[in-house]
């Protein structure tokens, strides 16, 4: 590969980049004013902070961490706390602008925020790990609260961090305040059905992608990349609703059964292993491969920048339903569209997640706690809402999907600014 040929790839797969790209397409075609453009186009507040932490050995280390609020005008900050060693301000950034667009798409009254902190949790102990996250939470608290910024669980942090960072900042305010975070433990103030979310909701998006081409999910194939949270409950779900998961891929590698995949099973079977791969009935592949397979629904579920311009003419799914954020970069949307792709995107698929926080969030506000039933019937509604409010958009304007979404979401967000005034 040459050197120009690397640096484009870099910059393609740079995640702010790509955030920028789409939100560019979506404002001019929208005809959003200059002023507007330039208030929407940067996070509001951006916080570095280095957490000093005690190792288990007794040495000390420093890690870098961030919070960044992309913006506030339809509510508090919302959004989760990654902890991976490749973190970037840039990757912080381009999430919390996602999901200012993602809350504004699905209409709940957040605005956007996300948080990262570099460290590598795969090394690191669980006490070491409580140590990062609460100084991490002393370091940024000044800008949390339920009215403020509400963080939530993300890559590599769960419903234990979340308690942590519960119990740090409660510590500090002298009470017991639940609604700092969600994704917390059922019983301190978790929601039911939030756990489940993510998943639960590109399950729904699926299944009306599926009924729009008159497919039924039966005779319906998915591939997955990713077993974690999404992945996995996405799998579970989806095979309950009648797909056939065909194929699973993983870091290490990917399952493949044509017939499709015991979900349970293979959960099992990677517990009681430590892999998914090598499991009875399916044959090892290629991780690399899964994205290419023939199937009705691909479904990204962990990082940014796996389909790139090197790679999306070889996708051959009919519907892509990104339950990543930023799964596909700018560049490859352009190659997939020319494919006929049904592209899913982000900000609405897997909103889901935001949408069950959001519940949470009220849960804890009123004390008040709703039984599972209640919390998927609401996210089953807005998720069907919402996938019709973008494809209906989309439609009316000849735009794609994503960008049919950037641009109900900026709509939204700008009038909000609008109205609000600016602050002098
Ligand atoms: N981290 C999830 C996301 O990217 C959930 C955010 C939240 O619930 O606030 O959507």
């Amino acid at each position: 590969m040459s050197l120009e040929a690397t640096t484009n790839l870099e910059q393609e797969l740079n995640p702010w980049l790509a955030a920028e790209t789409r939100f560019d397409l979506a404002a001019a075609r929208l005809g959003l004013d200059d002023g507007m453009r330039k208030i929407l186009s940067k996070p509001a507040r951006e916080l570095t902070v280095n957490i000093p932490v005690q190792l288990d050995d007794g040495r000390l280390q420093v890690f870098t961490g961030y919070r960044v609020q992309h913006s506030i005008a339809r509510g508090p900050a919302k959004g989760g706390i990654r902890f991976a060693p490749d973190v970037t301000l840039d990757e912080v950034r381009a999430l919390a602008s996602w999901m200012t667009w993602k809350c504004a798409v699905v209409n709940i009254p957040f605005g956007g925020g996300k948080g990262g902190v570099i460290c590598d949790p795969a090394v690191m102990s669980e006490g070491e790990l409580e140590r990062i996250t609460r100084r991490y939470t002393a370091e940024i608290m000044d800008f949390l609260g339920p009215e403020r910024d509400v963080p939530a669980p993300d890559m590599n942090t769960n419903e234990q961090t979340m308690a942590w960072i519960m119990d740090t900042y409660s510590m500090h305010k002298r009470t017991t305040v639940t609604a700092v975070v969600t994704g917390k433990p059922l019983n301190l103030g978790g929601s039911r059905g939030r756990p489940e979310a993510t998943g639960r909701g590109c399950t729904i998006v699926s299944l009306q992608a599926l009924k729009k081409f008159g497919l039924d999910p039966a005779s319906s194939r998915v591939v997955i990349q990713g077993f974690g949270n999404v992945g996995s409950m996405a799998a579970r779900l989806m095979a309950r609703a009648g797909f056939k998961i065909v194929c699973i891929a993983e870091v290490e590698g990917a399952v493949y059964n044509p017939h499709g995949l015991d979900i349970a099973a293979l959960l099992k079977h990677r517990k009681d292993s430590g892999s998914i791969l090598d499991f009875p009935g399916a044959e090892n592949m290629d991780a690399h491969e899964a994205l290419f397979l023939d199937c009705d629904v691909l479904l990204p579920a962990a990082k940014e920048g796996v389909i790139t311009s090197e790679n999306a003419a070889k996708v051959r799914a009919k519907i892509l339903c990104e339950g990543a954020n930023g799964p596909t970069t700018a560049v490859a949307d352009d190659i997939l569209a020319d494919n006929n792709v049904f592209v899913i995107p982000d900000i609405l698929a897997n909103a889901g997640g935001v949408t069950v926080s959001y519940f949470e969030w009220v849960q804890d506000r009123q004390g008040f706690f709703w039984n599972e039933q209640l919390v998927n019937g609401r996210l089953e509604e807005i998720m069907v809402n919402s996938f019709r409010d973008v494809v209906s958009y989309a439609e009316k304007h000849g735009v794609n999907n994503r960008i049919a979404a950037y641009m109900l979401a900026l709509d939204r967000v700008a009038f909000a600014v609008k109205l609000r005034g600016i602050y002098a």
